[in-house]
């Protein structure tokens, strides 16, 4: 099943929003085993978009559309479509009753171009649209599928999960086995880094297929397969599981999609572990992931936001010669970061006690540069440990990657 996406959109060509709903619709149609071979771009004009439909309808099954139905002239998609398709348009009631409502709601005049927006061509599906106006259209002929969708991806989203992809698997992927997924999650290692060490694995694997993606500190790997069966499918992908956690088993902290803090609550739990945590620039991040899992309160002792050098000696008693004067190392250092997980460790008695203290930017701190920042993991009867971290990026990636970092390394 060959899939080709038409992103539709001038400001797209001008570069001034970037493509994601290609990047988005790319990664849910491999998850449900359409392959998509190609993906266009074209503006808001009749001719060159009912070209690019031409042209994808010689090379593919299904062709999805984003962008373009919304209430304006320069919204042409379905026009183009009907036009292609040599069929007609006409209002929809239902998604007419809804325009019609919102503008009653709001006591606001309807303006005759909104009824744009409940257009859908002649013989087709229309799509309702959970987070907004324009209705969606979902569209057989002559053995080609079409699919239209919204622009803005708070529309586009919610419509291909809840619309879409039910359409897909009752007109499209009829004859396909289905397709079962496990998702791998790993942390302490980025992307590249992480495909690096998988590379023969994806470069000769067609089944299962490997799809990595990253987000804020943590990596995740969807390994799909068809199978006539989930016991079937289940053996593949465990087979594929045991292969890749070979090559990473340091960082393979869960075999479902669950953040680490999940991870780490569930194992502290079991165990019978408690923690505590100072934090200085991540400003109580940490805290907010691990309380942010049900069932955490039973290992979590309390934290301190120790912003301040202030705080940090007199809650945490840090020396004050770490802190000010000349050869002090500063609050950004590695001596500080060991106080810290010490102190906030033995103030509650707990097993593990974790420090984050470093720069978020963006400007300079002590004369270090952002991004710079050292964590400590204190342990009942055993050596501190510390590391340094070298992050690039704003202010917000600083801080989610420094309490990741944290994380990771509690849960190693
Ligand atoms: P509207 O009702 O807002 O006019 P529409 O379906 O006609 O919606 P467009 O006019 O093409 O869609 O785009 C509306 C907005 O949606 C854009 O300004 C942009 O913010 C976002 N958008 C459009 N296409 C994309 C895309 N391919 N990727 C990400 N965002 C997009
Ligand atoms: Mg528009």
């Amino acid at each position: 099943m060959k899939a080709e996406i038409i992103a539709v959109g001038t400001e797209l060509l001008l570069g001034q929003i970037v493509n994601t709903n290609a990047r988005y619709l790319s990664r849910e149609l491999a998850a449900i085993g359409i392959d998509v071979y190609f993906q266009t771009v074209v503006g808001d004009n009749l001719n060159r978009l009912s070209d690019a439909i031409r042209i994808a309808q010689g090379r593919a099954d299904v062709i999805l559309f984003s962008g373009g139905i919304g209430p304006t002239q320069d919204d042409l998609t379905k026009d183009a479509i009907a036009a292609v398709l040599n069929r007609k348009l006409h209002i929809d009631r239902m998604a007419m009753d809804k325009i019609e409502s919102f503008f009653r709601d709001r006591n606001v005049d309807m303006t005759e171009n909104n009824r744009r927006q409940a257009i859908v061509i002649e013989g087709g599906t229309p799509l309702a649209n959970e987070t907004g106006l324009a209705a969606g259209n979902a569209i057989s002929d002559n053995g080609k599928h079409y699919v239209v969708m919204p622009g803005p991806p708070k529309e586009l989203i919610p419509m291909f999960e809840q619309e879409v992809k039910p359409w897909l698997f009752q007109h499209v992927l009829t004859e396909e086995m289905p397709i079962y997924s496990k998702m791998l999650k790993f942390a302490g290692i980025g992307e590249s880094a992480l495909e690096d060490r998988l590379l023969d694995l994806i470069d000769t694997q067609t089944d299962p297929t490997i799809a990595p993606y990253a987000s804020e500190g943590e990596v995740t790997v969807r390994v799909s397969t068809k199978a006539p069966s989930e016991s079937e499918a289940m053996l593949k992908l465990d087979a594929m599981e045991v292969q890749i956690r070979e090559r990473l088993p340091e960082h393979l902290y869960a075999n479902e999609d669950v953040p680490i803090e999940y991870t780490i609550v569930t194992m502290m739990s079991d165990m019978g572990l408690t923690l505590s945590a100072a934090e200085s620039c991540t400003g109580g991040l940490v805290m907010q992931s691990l309380t942010s899992v049900p069932g955490s309160a039973s290992m979590l002792k309390g934290g301190i936001v120790c912003y301040s050098n202030e705080i940090k000696e007199k809650l945490l008693h840090v020396p004050h010669s770490y802190l000010e004067g000349e050869d002090a190392p500063g609050a950004v250092s590695p001596e500080v970061a060991k106080v810290l997980a010490e102190q906030i460790r033995m103030i509650g008695d707990a097993d593990f006690g974790l420090s984050v203290t470093g720069v978020a930017g963006p400007g300079y701190s002590e004369r270090k540069p952002p991004g710079l920042v050292f964590i400590a993991l204190a342990q009942r009867g055993k050596e501190t440990e510390i590391h340094e971290l070298r992050i690039n990026g704003n202010r917000e990636t600083v801080r989610i990657r420094s309490a990741k970092a944290i994380l990771y390394r509690l849960w190693r």
